[in-house]
């Protein structure tokens, strides 16, 4: 009863509730200031494609693994003499992408034969956001590359000035232009 009283005189819960919010004064900001800041992604991380239209040999399993049809391959043959034997050469006319409609599941990049792969996600880069998503976000070869309209990480260099699966700034790439040169 007296209990009850004193309760309705003193606002216990009122008291309750402030300390809850006194403790988060004193720990650890979690909020960043974003575009100034940004959180780096783990290394699990899946995000924007890389793609490198050298490595690639048209071979159609990376289309064929996605569960959901979204990568687009055309190419033609062409026939070209070498030492005077007549050669068929596979030219790729359209790689692309609709990556507003990928999962991120990465069975692509698994199904890549090549090594390193043609095609890959890359583990840092995210910052595709468009007003216009359907075009935007709809990457063909050149802009799978080039990563025309999307923001790389700070520190990754886009795959058309060097990157590679496990080596997002570019630095591998680098090195071995260098030896080359001072060969
Ligand atoms: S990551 Fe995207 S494009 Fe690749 S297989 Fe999965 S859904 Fe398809
Ligand atoms: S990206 Fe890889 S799996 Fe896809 S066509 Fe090129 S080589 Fe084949």
């Amino acid at each position: 009863m007296l209990g009850d009283f004193l309760a309705k005189l003193i606002p216990l819960d009122l008291f309750a509730g402030l300390g809850v919010t006194g403790g988060y004064l004193f720990r650890r900001k979690e909020t960043v200031q974003y575009p100034e800041h940004r959180l780096e992604p783990t290394d699990r991380f899946r995000g924007m494609f890389g793609y490198d239209l050298e490595r690639c040999i048209d071979c159609y399993l990376c289309a064929r693994a996605c569960p959901i049809d979204i990568i687009y391959i055309r190419d033609h043959t062409e026939v070209e003499e070498v030492d005077g034997k007549k050669k068929k050469k596979k030219v790729i006319d359209r790689y692309d992408i609709d990556v507003k409609r990928c999962m991120f599941c990465g069975l692509c990049e698994e199904a890549c034969p090549t090594e390193p792969k043609s095609i890959w996600l890359t583990t840092k880069s995210y910052e595709g956001a468009a007003y216009e998503r359907n075009e935007q976000l709809y990457f063909d070869k050149e802009r799978l590359m080039s990563w025309d309209g999307f923001l790389a990480f700070p520190g990754v260099v886009t795959p058309a000035e060097g990157q590679a699966p496990g080596d997002l700034k570019g630095e591998k790439r680098s090195e071995s232009v260098d030896e080359a040169e001072a060969s």
